[in-house]
């Protein structure tokens, strides 16, 4: 699901590597909502295009490209998995097999396999055999969040695909030029620096309008005390998007970070600053880092089949502890 194509000006590196020849193993590492996934449809898109265009990426207009516009191309599979689950060895056992085929419309086949981390043990085992061999026209992409989570065995299988780190003010510029409004797209790039794809996607679902409810029942909730936390958590239990709640409180905890060290300059929340102050200044340090610690781990801990409502129980338990002093009741690790 591309949103929209790179522009013309980031081009270069896939030209590079159409030119010197693809990689039958591939590796790109980026995190999600980042360009990367970006770079990779360009990729598979020019290779399994019939005629590429003069300056290299797919022509748009061919049998395969249209096959590939429509989602239909049969030498293209793609596997995924969704935040928190993992990919099961019948998932490669199925992608093994269609790789060993010849290519039915373009010149090869194409596994794209995202996140890799996300395989698990024995479907990487089963994976690795079809990246020591691969059939010949057969290439296999895989992208990677956090590479030195895959096993050691594939690493080594795998080419790294040389795509650019973010540069700075890359993002706003990219969501201006998709038509957010210059306030919008500041504040989403703020959050949101080197993750252009995921911010766009946010505007997209409306979350620049709901955003402030949510804040808003955040920072009173200190004052409410352990009994609101279980309230909000249980009412947010039912419907709330939980990774996308944890975006804001990674930000939020990030701009308390950066008010405790009088950093100014890169607060997200400007339009909270006052609040975030007086809250920087009497929150405790070691309940901050361990708030901190368990937003970054939710996607691991929802990876384990934890229940939603109690994760959430814990972590806004653990969010008015910061202030209150009191370690979180129920916080397991
Ligand atoms: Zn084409």
């Amino acid at each position: 699901m591309s949103a929209h194509r790179l522009p013309p000006a980031e081009w270069q590196p896939l030209q590079s590597l159409l030119q010197a020849g693809l990689p039958q193993a591939m590796l790109a590492v980026g995190e999600s909502g980042s360009l990367v996934g970006q770079y990779c449809d360009e990729l598979q898109q020019a290779a399994l295009c019939f005629a590429p265009s003069a300056p290299g990426l797919s022509c748009g207009t061919c049998r395969a490209c249209r096959l590939l516009a429509e989602g239909n191309h049969p030498d293209l599979l793609v596997i995924t998995a969704e935040t928190g689950k993992r990919i099961a060895i019948d998932s490669v056992r199925h992608a093994n097999e269609f790789l060993a085929y010849t290519p039915q419309v373009s010149a090869r086949r194409w596994l794209r396999l995202e996140p890799a981390e996300a395989l698990t043990t024995a479907a990487a085992n089963a994976l690795l055999k079809t990246l020591e061999e691969p059939a010949a026209r057969a290439h296999i992409l895989l992208l990677s969040e956090r590479p030195s989570q895959l096993l050691a065995t594939i690493r080594s299988r795998l080419q790294r695909l040389p795509f650019p780190a973010p540069r700075p003010g890359q993002c706003v510029l990219w969501l201006e030029g998709l038509g957010i409004p210059p306030a919008a797209a500041l504040w989403l790039s703020r959050q949101f620096a080197n993750r252009p794809l995921r911010a766009w996607q946010l505007w997209e679902s409306g979350w620049v309008t709901l955003c402030p409810t949510w804040i808003d029942a955040l920072l009173g909730l200190p004052q409410q005390g352990p009994v609101a936390a279980l309230r909000l958590a249980d009412n947010w239990a039912k419907d709330i998007d939980l990774l996308l709640l944890r975006e804001l409180m990674l930000s939020l905890l990030a701009d308390l970070l950066r008010l405790r060290n009088h950093r100014l300059d890169s607060i997200v929340h400007v339009d909270y600053l006052q609040s975030l102050e007086a809250m920087a200044q009497s929150a405790q340090a070691i309940f901050l880092w361990e708030a901190l610690e368990g937003w970054l781990r939710l996607p691991e801990s929802l990876m384990q089949n934890r229940n939603v409502g109690m994760l959430l129980e814990t972590l806004l338990l653990s969010w008015v502890s910061i202030w209150s002093g009191e370690k979180a009741h129920g916080i397991t690790s």
